[in-house]
């Protein structure tokens, strides 16, 4: 068996028309959505994920407004900015990009955030709605996954789904998108034993492990699902997924490519969830 390769620029295509479409309907009634990216340093990969998600935003129909900032900025200077776009009406999502530098709390920065401007979902309010399934934003990676699984026909329900990966922005809200479409879910991590025997199991296996090409065939059940979050740079500058993606392609249903689908998604998602914030900020406006 040969692995269908999932066609993310397709997904993404279809899915960013349709956001386009929407966020038109509610620019003709005088809201444009406008997303607000803070980038603190020089980190060349940063900048290349803030650019391509400020292209987005405008090929969307969105504002976006993108603020670089040197990499000794005081993290008051950065709490004082989230503070001016959180009161900006013409904003709708704020997004700092990680990492920050060490000087700076993550935890800090990420709470400044007004709650309904986190189009990353990752204030504490937003996991903890999250957790207990009230609505809220879509936390990107994860929700880009399900999204790409429902788009490809998988029926998640009843599935068995392995997680490699525990992280706060991928592994852990993952697991609670995919628990919430009824799948049994399992999380592996650096400590768990003899990952292969686990990550078998797995009729849906999503890898957000950080090492390139770790996942191989011997990880695999043949048929499995298998959803490649990695981005990793190699030593020749080529971009790698966390699983070793020739190794599988006989073994897997379906495999994602990397790059080209989930990091894709992962904007689309941004995009729907500073939509979705304009959207409940314009209801609001009509309801006051
Ligand atoms: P983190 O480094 O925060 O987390 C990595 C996780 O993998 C940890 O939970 C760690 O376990 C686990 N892990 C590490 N080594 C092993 C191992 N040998 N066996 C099993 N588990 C292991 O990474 P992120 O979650 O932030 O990102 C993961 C990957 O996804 C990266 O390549 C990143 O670049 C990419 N990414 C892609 C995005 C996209 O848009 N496509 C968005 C965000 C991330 P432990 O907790 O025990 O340390």
């Amino acid at each position: 068996m040969t692995a269908h390769i999932i066609n993310g620029k397709e997904i993404v295509a279809a899915y960013r028309a349709q956001i386009k479409e929407q966020t038109e309907a509610l620019r003709s009634r005088g809201v444009q959505p406008g997303l607000a990216v803070i980038i603190v340093g020089d980190d060349p990969a940063s900048h290349v994920y803030v650019r391509n998600k400020a292209k987005a935003c405008e090929a969307a129909g969105m504002h976006s407004e993108v603020y670089k900032l040197p990499e000794n900025t005081p993290e008051g200077e950065v709490l004082d900015l989230i503070g001016k776009l959180n009161e900006d009406a013409g904003i709708h999502g704020i997004l700092v990009q990680s990492p920050l530098p060490g000087h700076i709390s993550e935890e800090r920065v990420v709470e400044a955030i007004a709650v309904e401007k986190d189009v990353d979902c990752f204030h504490p309010v937003n996991v903890g709605n999250l957790m207990i399934g009230k609505p809220g934003p879509s936390p990107c990676t994860p929700a880009g996954v399900i999204e790409i699984l429902k788009k490809i026909g998988v029926d998640i329900a009843g599935k068995h789904a392995v997680v490699v990966g525990r992280s706060n922005i991928v592994g852990k809200p993952m697991a609670m998108l995919l628990l919430r479409e009824h799948a049994t879910v399992t999380v592996c991590h650096s400590r768990t034993p003899d990952l292969a025997a686990i990550t078998r199991q797995a009729d849906i296996l999503v890898a957000a492990v950080g090492q390139a090409r770790m996942i191989k065939r011997e990880h695999v059940k043949p048929g499995a699902v298998v959803i490649d979050v990695g981005i990793n740079r190699l030593p020749d500058g080529k971009l790698a997924g966390d699983v070793d993606f020739d190794d599988v392609l006989e073994t897997a249903s379906y495999i994602t490519p990397v790059p080209g689908c989930v990091g894709p998604m992962t904007i689309t998602i941004l995009l729907r969830n500073t939509l979705e914030a304009a959207q409940q900020a314009a209801g609001a406006q009509v309801n006051a």
